[in-house]
């Protein structure tokens, strides 16, 4: 039976020695933030990842969601006791507006909660991450009528949310949508349609849900710029919350899947439906891109936070099994034979998995800081500095956590040898629940596009432009330190491999688009890396600063040293194959006719 400790001492480090949250203390909400309050609340959070969610990942994979015929859906044994304590400890609502009962701390607390949640169980934590993303959208596009009825009760996890985008032939192309709003005449419409893949669509949870809902109205043009979003509850909701009459919306199916058993995954169907418009008319997509943002970033946390556990398990793992003897003689002499941690081919996989999820905690975390300062700050340009740093990342997190975060925990896997692929150790779990990441949300294709095609031009190049000077002048300002060489010369490489790449596209891919198509995976994993590799400088340079503090701290630094030192050496060098594949550009790709395949 696997097991899960929460990060808390990592996510600390980050926290308040390598971002300094401490600085942020003018921001809104962050006053309350002092690092006692966040170790109190980030402690308090562990615990309730570690004891009551994480016990019940294999039961629900095992057990799975039920639908019974009248199109109830019953959540895995344990699930709603777990939700009753994350609801009653105030989790749903912890970086939510306080005028809506929220405890408004910073964001970026929350990402940390979504980090320990769903390494404790993904499919579990799906149920409040989509809830959280719909109240996002709801805060920002809905009226101030819709805020009133529904946050509240969405804040304290009564109620829960959904985001329906995807139809039967329609994922990525959501202009082909063909779900219809026809309006009512008092200000609702009628909203009929089918919509598949619907996460935690129904279950038994909450008291009701709240579905957010792409549709077209009638006569709407065709296309993305007709899309128009309703939020349609379950149970039409009265005054001052009542739950009212069933709606006409309900689960036709359960999707029968890979991984996150869980987590429902709801064929919806939409019957005449009553729905109110949120945002305006024909910009639903506008509106439905706050949740989608909130998501991604969530999803790229999820990669992350399944090769948290899978690498827990595979060390543990590691040390216990015992198999050959270490190339250099016996370590353990008295026992039959050596653990698998001596040899050098474990360590290395063991090395890679650590050196990504520290980089990418601290990548996901400065990330959540840049969303809290855009939202929060009072000052116009730090919020857009942080806004723009945001819009880049976002695709970044989201493609590279993910598909680096499945490639970890297949790594971990193979640390199990024959027992990664039985069940009961778990470890098979952890890779079929990890690779929904790089699909969901956006395929990682589609965020690497986004990152190539929207995000580099954006403002003539502005947030690509601050980003590669920070990273510069970092590499700047510490390239004289003997103590940094080792990170801030490949650090400096890479960073070289990515602008060049950048410079390339910016000359080819404008006449020839298919250019930056076939390469905006590549590229993608290219800013990926050198912004792993910027953080891992940058905890460097703290580990560098901390190392004489005492309190165990020298052990502590210096392993963050050596996790560092193996980025730069061992991970960091693939930017130079990256940028050489990117600049082939798309000839032997196109080339082909389609029957040739
Ligand atoms: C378990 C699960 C849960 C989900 N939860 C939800 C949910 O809660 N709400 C919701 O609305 N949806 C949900 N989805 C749907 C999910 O977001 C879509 O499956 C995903 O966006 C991809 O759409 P698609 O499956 O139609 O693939 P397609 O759009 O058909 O894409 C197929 C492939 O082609 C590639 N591709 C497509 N167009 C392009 C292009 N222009 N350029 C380059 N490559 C392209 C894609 O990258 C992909 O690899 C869920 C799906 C699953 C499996």
């Amino acid at each position: 039976m696997p097991s899960y400790k929460a990060p808390v001492e990592d996510v600390l480090f980050i926290l308040n020695d390598v971002l300094v949250m401490e600085r942020h203390r003018n921001l809104a909400g962050f006053a309350d933030a002092t690092p006692d309050v966040v170790e109190a609340v980030l402690r308090e959070g562990a615990k309730l990842c570690e004891e009551e969610i994480a016990p019940l990942n294999r039961i629900g994979d095992t057990e799975g969601c039920r639908r019974d015929p009248d199109g109830a859906v019953r959540t895995p044994t344990g699930f709603k006791a777990a939700y009753d304590a994350y609801r009653a400890g105030g989790w749903m609502g912890l970086s939510a507006p306080a005028e809506y009962g929220g405890q408004d701390l910073p964001t970026t607390l929350n990402t940390v909660m979504q980090e320990f949640i769903s390494a404790a169980n993904l499919a579990f934590g799906m149920y409040p991450g989509l809830t959280q993303g719909a109240m996002a959208a709801l805060a920002v596009h809905g009226t101030p009528e819709q805020k009133q009825l529904y946050l509240p009760k969405m804040v304290e996890g009564a109620w829960t949310g959904t985001m329906n985008l995807t139809e039967p032939h329609c994922g990525t192309d959501l202009g082909l949508l063909k779900t219809k709003a026809v309006p009512n005449g008092d200000g609702s419409y009628a909203i009929t349609g089918t919509k598949i893949f619907i996460s935690a669509g129904e279950h038994d949870l909450a008291e009701n849900i709240i579905h957010l809902v792409l549709a077209r109205i009638e006569g709407a043009p065709a296309g993305t710029k007709g899309i128009s979003l309703f939020l349609v509850p379950k149970f039409l909701v009265g005054e001052g919350g009542a739950l009212g009459a069933r709606n006409g919306v309900s689960c036709g199916a359960l999707e029968h899947k890979m991984g996150i058993h869980g987590n429902a995954t709801c064929v919806m169907n939409y019957d005449g439906a009553t729905g109110w418009l949120v945002g305006e008319v024909h910009r639903g997509l506008n509106a439905m891109f706050v949740m989608m943002n909130e998501a991604r970033l969530a999803v790229g946390i999820q990669g992350l936070a399944q090769s948290e556990v899978a690498y827990q398990n595979a060390v543990s793992y590691a040390k216990d099994r015992l198999q050959g003897r270490s190339l250099n003689g016996a370590a353990a002499p008295d026992k039959p034979a050596d653990p698998i941690i001596v040899h050098p081919d474990v360590r290395r996989t063991l090395m890679f998995i650590r050196a990504f999820n520290e980089g990418a905690r601290a990548l996901a975390l400065w990330t959540a800081l840049s969303s809290d300062v855009a939202h929060r700050s009072e000052d116009a340009a730090e919020r857009q500095a942080a806004d723009d740093r945001l819009g880049l990342l976002t695709p970044v997190v989201k493609g590279v956590l993910t598909d680096l975060g499945f490639d970890c925990t297949v790594k971990a896997q193979q640390v199990f040898g024959g027992h990664g692929y039985i069940a009961e150790w778990g470890m098979e779990q952890f890779v079929r629940d990890a690779r929904i990441a790089m699909i969901y949300e956006g395929a990682n294709g589609i965020q690497a596009m986004d990152l190539v095609g929207r995000k580099l031009g954006r403002d003539g190049g502005r947030a690509v432009m601050a980003f590669f000077g920070e990273v510069e002048a970092f590499c700047r300002d510490n390239g004289q330190d003997p103590a940094m060489k080792p990170y801030v010369e490949p650090l400096a490489k890479g960073l070289g491999h990515l602008q060049g790449a950048t410079m390339w596209f910016m000359q080819n891919a404008m006449a020839k688009p298919d250019n930056a198509g076939a390469g905006a995976t590549e590229y993608m994993h290219l800013m990926g890396l050198v912004a792993l590799g910027y953080m891992w400088a940058r905890m460097c340079k703290v580990a560098l600063d901390k190392r004489g503090e005492g309190n165990g701290a020298a052990a502590r630094m210096d392993a963050k040293l050596v996790t560092g030192r193996f980025f730069m050496e061992r991970m960091m060098p693939e930017t130079g194959a990256l940028s050489r594949r990117i600049q082939a550009g798309s000839e032997a790709i196109m080339a082909l006719p389609a029957e040739m395949f």
